[in-house]
């Protein structure tokens, strides 16, 4: 399999020749096609496998498909993991995917300055990553808009459960748009994590690499 039979348009295939990639992971090869048909998926995957770019490349690639501006302290994707350093890592994948598109990432961790976040979030962004304890955060002060994110990702949703982020998620999950597209990954399976699918996915499809 490579890429172009993933039914990526020309410009996302020149990103993914711009990166190196010359074939796509597993996850990459059985996620891809679903994530652009807008089915909600569960995907069960360690890191290191290409997670990111399973879930970043269709996402972007819909973003592009429906060009609209950002609306003022709005996000049209929101992708949440669990940690700092994660975040950071999927802004910066996100980002050398984005080159050359109007698309802007933004990405918002504790443990800095807030007051720069809130000055970059108001002008709005097509892609926020961030920790679900900051991202709260900026909820509460009224910094940033959920209700214009169509595309929600959960990376690594058993570690945020893990570092008790259960009712941060619950809180932002329904803050973002009801008719949205949701991608769960997790490199486990645990009960909590099957009712968590169960509660924000609809009829999703089940990849495991
Ligand atoms: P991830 O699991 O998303 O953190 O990706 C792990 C590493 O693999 C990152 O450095 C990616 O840039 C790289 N990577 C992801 N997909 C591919 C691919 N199809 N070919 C080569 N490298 C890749």
């Amino acid at each position: 399999t490579d890429f172009k039979s993933l039914g990526l348009s020309e410009q996302i295939l020149k990103a993914i020749e711009a990166n190196g990639y010359e074939a796509p992971t597993p996850i990459q090869r059985d996620a891809i096609p679903y994530i652009l048909k807008g089915e909600d998926i569960m995907g069960l995957a360690q890191t290191g496998t290409g997670k990111t770019a399973a879930f970043g490349l269709p996402l972007i690639e819909q973003l592009l498909a429906n060009p609209k501006q950002p609306v003022s302290k709005g996000a049209r994707a929101l992708i949440l993991a669990p940690t700092r350093e994660l975040v950071n890592q999927i802004a910066q994948n996100l980002i050398s995917f984005v080159r050359g598109t109007p698309l802007r990432v933004a990405s918002v961790v504790g443990g800095v300055s807030i007051n720069g976040q809130i000055k970059r979030l108001s002008r709005g962004t097509d892609i926020l990553v961030a920790t679900p304890g900051r991202l709260l955060d900026l909820v509460d002060r009224d910094a940033v808009r959920l209700d214009t994110a169509s595309f929600l990702v959960l990376d690594e949703a058993d570690q945020m459960l893990d570092l008790g982020f259960i009712h941060a998620l619950r809180k932002i999950s329904a803050l973002v748009a009801k008719k949205r597209q949701t991608l769960l990954f997790s490199a486990t399976m645990p009960k909590q994590i099957a009712d968590l699918a169960k509660s924000y996915l609809t009829d999703p499809v089940r990849v495991e690499v």
